[in-house]
């Protein structure tokens, strides 16, 4: 399997490359040459077998000419000794994607990218240096991920202020080697510091630098094994497929979605289900992609306006194709506060508020006719399930107003005892570096 970038269909790279380039050096992301098939004999067991049995099948042919399977194996099941859950709620199915460390589904994708990192880095004498920026989720999933894994460190950028008291645990709190660093500005201030490093000549000579961020590859396609889960489970015995909602911002869930259906994964409909920032559902009604500047939501982890996942999409598919595969639709903070206040009343359960505004987005969906009429759960003719990224104690201070005390997942109380120590440094790069270079990360 080779990959090549966006920009260039020339390029073919191997998975080991692709995984550790990160971005390709023309500024595209990294893509598979075919998409890979799931045997019949696989595709007919989606159902019943175990999650990590689905992610060794599903991750299997994409890495084959790198990673040994023997090897594949112990990284699956050490990855994933948690599931992904198909609840019923109401009148749908809720595929629970919050049951790892961090309590986001980002977990399915750092796991596996820790893992696949430390074993395609064997045998190299430098540590490789792992830099992320994040606004939240993404760098305690990180750090959760590569924790103690040898050979590697992190160091994650993140807002000072700006991000909750746990989740600034979750990415300050382990030590080791994971090092956090508080920067007194916004997270594009961070995200632009991360680039910096990436360019800067003496640092690129001095340190083997390399990125985590969701257009990684081998972040994404560990993330396609939840979705064949899922829709395994969901449609069993019947014969139609699987309706997905996918609460969406940089679109690298909803990509591992598309890789899974074109994989053979028993999936009908995609809805791509955003908040106010709605380029993408924008892009599907009217065929014009206009990147934008993101607004601040309470689904802060979707307040993208110009998300990288869609370049990757636009590689595979038409605007027609994505058109016949994706609804897309959007919701406010106004409805995601509803929903939760809502849901919470009508089946005594807790939405995130990312969870919501794919909760309410079906619903908008249905109420213009666009989608069959519910209900979509168990036996139903028209499955659907809502992912959903996020465990509500995560956003306790937005989800317990509208509901009553979320109850904390033992994860989530285990960072909470633990004490957030980073660094503090402005938005200036010269900071960065002095710290990267001296050693004292
Ligand atoms: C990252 C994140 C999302 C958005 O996922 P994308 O892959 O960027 O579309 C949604 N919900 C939560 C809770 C997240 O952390």
């Amino acid at each position: 399997m080779h990959y090549y970038s966006t920009r260039d269909k020339n390029t073919a790279v191997s998975f080991a490359d692709a995984a550790l380039g990160g971005l390709a050096p023309d500024g595209g992301l990294y893509v598979p040459e075919t998409i890979p098939l799931y045997s019949g004999a696989v595709k007919s067991s989606l159902g019943t077998m175990d999650y990590a049995d689905i992610a060794f099948e599903t991750i299997k042919p994409w890495v084959e000419a790198d990673i040994p399977n023997a090897v594949l194996e112990d990284m699956v099941h050490s990855a994933y000794p948690f599931d992904a859950p198909l609840v019923s709620v109401g009148d749908r199915f809720v595929l629970e994607l919050f049951h790892g460390p961090t309590a986001a589904f980002k977990d399915f994708g750092a796991r596996f990218m820790a893992r696949s990192f430390s074993y395609l880095r064997r045998g190299e004498g430098k540590p490789l240096k792992i830099l992320v920026a994040t606004s939240g989720d993404t760098g305690g999933a990180v750090a959760d991920g590569f924790y103690g894994v040898e050979g590697i460190s992190v160091t994650v950028l993140y807002p000072k202020g700006r991000v909750s008291p746990l989740q600034e645990r979750q990415i300050a709190g382990l030590g080791g080697n994971i090092s956090a660093i508080a920067v007194e500005g916004s997270f594009d201030d961070c995200q632009s510091l991360v680039k910096q490093a990436f360019g800067d000549e003496v640092l690129k000579k001095r340190l083997v630098l390399s990125s985590a961020n969701s257009i990684n590859v081998s972040r994404l396609i560990p993330q396609a094994a939840y979705y064949s889960a899922g829709a395994g489970r969901a449609s069993g015995k019947q014969k139609t497929g699987l309706i997905v909602c996918v609460p969406s911002g940089n679109f690298g869930n909803l990509t591992a979605g598309l890789y899974a259906f074109k994989m053979g994964a028993p999936i009908n409909l995609f809805i791509a289900a955003t908040n106010i920032n709605k380029t993408v559902p924008d892009f599907l009604e009217n065929g014009k992609y206009e990147a934008r500047k993101s607004q601040a939501t309470l689904s802060n982890a979707m307040d993208v306006g110009a998300p990288s996942n869609f370049e990757r999409m636009a590689a595979h598919f038409s605007w027609e194709e994505m058109r016949r595969l994706i609804l897309g639709v959007y919701t406010d903070d106004e409805d995601t506060r509803k929903t939760i206040g809502a849901v919470y009343r009508d089946c005594a359960y807790f939405l995130d508020p990312h969870t919501a505004v794919g909760w309410h987005g079906v619903d908008k969906l249905r109420d213009s006719g666009a989608l069959p009429c519910g209900p979509w759960g168990k036996g139903s003719e028209n499955p659907l399930a809502v992912l959903s990224t996020a465990h509500p104690a995560k956003f306790a201070e937005t989800v317990e107003t509208l509901t009553g005390p979320v109850p904390l997942p033992d994860s989530l109380k285990k960072a909470m005892d633990r004490k957030a120590e980073a660094r503090t440094i402005t938005a200036e790069f010269e900071a960065l570096k002095e710290l990267l270079l001296g050693n004292t990360l």
